[in-house]
């Protein structure tokens, strides 16, 4: 052994991220709307963007909503939801890969931290193996992905991938599909036609042209130096190599990670591609151009926010001393007779909201089959956190589905009944709702591949 590198990220939980960030939007006067699409665009008589038409996906009741300034930023959905628009010009192109990850008990794969490795499979791609609450995940993959959307599924291609790069390093894990107790995909919005490398390796852009353009090239040069073609010609096939080398060799990991913000000729505004590291500096870059607008077009003049400073909701505490903070909640949740471990977790999840939800034990007790740290996140995100079915907490607010499976399938029944009371659903609604949290796990633990 000649050297060793460190590698430096960060473990970031995106869902939580996403709705902290609407939480605090909402108390700095947005209006917050989930579980509502975007399903056309509204002009005034000047052809400028002036609202969109929406629809209620509970209710498939359709509304408007006007507004001076329209931003699109539905990620992978971008190109499509430009497509509703038809007075925007020429719009921006997305090229969707789709990334797994898949989650295995600890016990079955022991990391001391976050480890970073070349997949061993002669691709140039990197995978990462992270351990979180007593589970490991790994992943990703990134591959070019045209499916449904809405639905990107682990196929069984991307679990063997997987499990060759993970079975290669840690050849004494042997892990098998039947090791891998959850799993997510996700969809990356990337922007077509402009290389870069990133994490996932890939290999640097090294301007490779292809054979083809590249004997064309020759042979238009070759004709140029007998007269027998034109400079515009040799020109013709110069620019076209450059097309052969930004589009069609590129590999998914190669796709640029980098962000693009433009403005349609109606004034729709769209933000595109970008990663989640970059979100500040996106939506900075936005409201300059945002802010810029309204004086140019209304002789408004809209107060700027450093975000640099902002805190979003939860967040709100001396960043420098987060343990301190963390045991001071921790404690306060203690106090309401919570186990140490349970308290700790609520600290974690909820950070200065802890109070806020510890509060809800003014009116509620422990739910037949939860703990009261359940009982009390529930009440709190179905009030505050806009949690609408049983898949937004046990998903996305919270972890269970993807790191709790185990606890999960005990206190599944009693989620539903709780849930049922708390929005006062129908036998019926309750019956769905079970259904749709049971499809979910399903789905998750590749029940279909098994
Ligand atoms: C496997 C994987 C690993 C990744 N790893 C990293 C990483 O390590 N670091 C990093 O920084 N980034 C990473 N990324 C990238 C990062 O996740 C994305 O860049 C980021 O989530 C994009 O955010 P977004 O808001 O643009 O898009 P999204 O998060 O996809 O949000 C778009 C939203 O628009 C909504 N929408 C679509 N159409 C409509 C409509 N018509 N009406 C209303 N709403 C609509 C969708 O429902 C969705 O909620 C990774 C991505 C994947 C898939």
């Amino acid at each position: 052994l000649l050297g060793a590198g460190v590698y430096l990220d960060y473990v970031n939980n995106d869902a939580r991220l996403v709705i902290e960030n609407i939480k605090e939007a909402d108390e700095l006067g947005g209006l917050m709307a989930s579980h509502v699409k975007v399903v056309g665009v509204l002009h005034d008589d000047n052809g400028r963007i002036n609202g969109v038409k929406a629809k209620d996906l509970l209710t498939d009741e359709e509304f408007e909503i006007k507004a001076k300034m329209v931003i699109n930023t539905t990620g992978p959905w971008v190109t499509k939801t430009l497509g509703l628009d038809d007075k925007n010009g020429e719009g921006e192109v997305i090229r969707p890969t789709k990334g797994v990850h898949l989650v295995v008990d600890s016990s079955r794969l022991r990391v001391p931290q976050p480890t970073y490795f070349d997949s061993g499979i002669g691709d140039g791609r990197m995978i990462f193996v992270v351990p979180r609450e007593n589970k490991t995940y790994f992943g990703t993959t990134d591959t070019d992905y045209t499916g449904d959307y809405k639905h990107p599924r682990v196929e069984q291609a991307d679990v063997d991938y997987l499990l060759k790069a993970i079975n290669n390093r840690y050849p004494e894990a042997d892990i098998t599909i039947n090791d891998i107790e959850a799993s997510w995909a996700g969809l990356r919005p990337l922007l077509s036609g402009n290389g870069s490398s990133d994490y996932n390796g890939g290999g640097s852009n090294t301007g490779k042209v292809s054979d083809e353009s590249f004997e064309n090239l020759i042979k238009t040069a070759v004709a140029y130096s007998k007269d027998e073609a034109s400079r515009g010609e040799v020109e013709k096939s110069i620019s076209s190599l450059k097309t052969a080398s930004a589009e069609k060799t590129l590999s998914p990991s190669q796709v640029s990670r980098g962000s693009s913000l433009k403005v349609g000729d109606d004034g729709l505004i769209t933000l595109s591609g970008g990663k989640i590291t970059d979100y500040r500096k996106m939506a900075a870059g936005a409201m300059e151009l945002i802010r810029k607008l309204f004086k140019e077009l209304f002789n408004k003049d809209v107060r700027e926010v450093d975000s640099k400073k902002l805190q979003v909701s939860g967040g709100h505490f001396d960043p420098t001393n987060v343990d301190e903070t963390m045991k001071f909640y921790q404690k306060i949740a203690m106090d309401k007779g919570m186990p140490a471990a349970d308290a700790a977790d609520l600290a974690n999840r909820f950070g200065s909201n802890t109070s806020r939800v510890i509060s809800y034990a003014d009116d509620v007790e422990a739910a037949p089959g939860l703990t009261l740290a359940d009982t009390l996140s529930l009440h709190y995100s179905v009030n505050e956190e806009m949690t609408l079915n049983l898949v937004d907490f046990l998903l996305r607010r919270t972890n269970y589905v993807l790191f709790h499976k185990d606890e999960l399938m005990m206190k599944k029944d009693a989620f539903v009944d709780e849930m049922a009371r708390i929005m006062e659903w129908n036998e019926e609604e309750k019956v769905a709702a079970a259904k749709q949290l049971d499809e979910t796990i399903a789905e998750s633990s590749l029940a279909y591949l098994k």
